[in-house]
């Protein structure tokens, strides 16, 4: 799982997130809902050591990202430690990120060849077996700029799975997709849901996706969670008036 303690994140004068407690437990499925710019995407980036916490303790299973010396300073946990954390956390992007001088095969193979010390064969086999759950078994040869949007996506996706991780983050993986392909990437999701105990994190502003993929919805607003839930009372009986006043604006 994963924990956020009293974490602060500050840009300049603006603080993001506002000594904000949560936690994901392992094999959940959360997703983080909120008007924009209320720290949605930092939290993910917090996730992948992209940025740097003022304050607090972010955990991944039982191991710090940061720790807090005596005298009040952050350190972060040694590059060994966290190189072995980054490879339990696979992350999705809105721009899927594909390695553009690789084919769709290379681009699944890369990182367990190199990172988890998997064999070419071995590597090899696992790629053909996520393209087949992705649905693009005709297209390991292919160059990614040759393919759709939500086929370049379900790459992205089966190349995050080839790193077996523990953590996945989805940020906004819809959102550069032409309406037609939304629901495509959306049903592959929620097969990987329902087939795997991968903890997922997501980021989205679809709230109908939200509402199936989800054990629980947190409502951001401002760096602080306002209100929290399954997804049923979450959209159906929004406590607060924010949240009610959200969800008025999106749906
Ligand atoms: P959206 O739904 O639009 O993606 P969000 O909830 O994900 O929004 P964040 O992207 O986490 O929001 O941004 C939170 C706040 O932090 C915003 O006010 C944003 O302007 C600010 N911010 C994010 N990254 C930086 C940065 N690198 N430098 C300065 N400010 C930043």
């Amino acid at each position: 799982g994963i924990t956020f303690e009293q974490v602060v994140k500050r840009f300049g004068d603006n603080v993001v997130l506002d000594h904000l407690d949560f936690a994901v437990g392992a094999g959940e499925r959360v997703t983080l809902i909120g008007p924009s710019g209320s720290g949605k995407t930092t939290i993910l980036r917090l996730l992948m050591t992209l940025e740097r916490p003022d304050g607090g303790v972010i955990r991944v299973g039982d191991d710090p990202l940061w720790h807090m010396e005596r005298g009040g300073k952050l350190v972060k946990a040694g590059e060994k430690h966290l190189h072995e954390m980054r490879k339990r956390i696979g992350m999705v992007f809105q721009q899927f990120n594909l390695f553009p001088n690789m084919n769709v095969l290379r681009n699944l193979t890369e990182g367990p060849v190199h990172v988890l010390g998997l064999s070419r064969d071995e590597a090899v086999e696992r790629a053909r077996g996520l393209l087949e759950l992705v649905g693009l078994a005709d297209k390991e040869d292919a160059h990614p700029t040759r393919l759709s949007g939500g086929q370049q996506q379900r790459v992205a996706i089966a190349r995050a799975l080839a790193m077996e991780p523990t953590v996945l983050l989805l940020d906004e993986v819809t959102s550069a997709l032409d309406p037609e392909l939304v629901v495509g990437v959306q049903d592959l999701l929620r097969d990987i849901a329902r087939s795997t105990d991968v903890t997922m994190l997501c980021v989205t502003h679809e709230m109908g996706f939200a509402r199936d993929i989800s054990d629980r919805v947190l409502m951001f607003d401002q760096g602080r969670i306002i209100e929290e839930g399954p997804p049923g009372t979450i959209f159906e009986e929004p406590r607060e008036e924010r949240t009610r006043a959200f969800l008025r604006a999106v749906l």
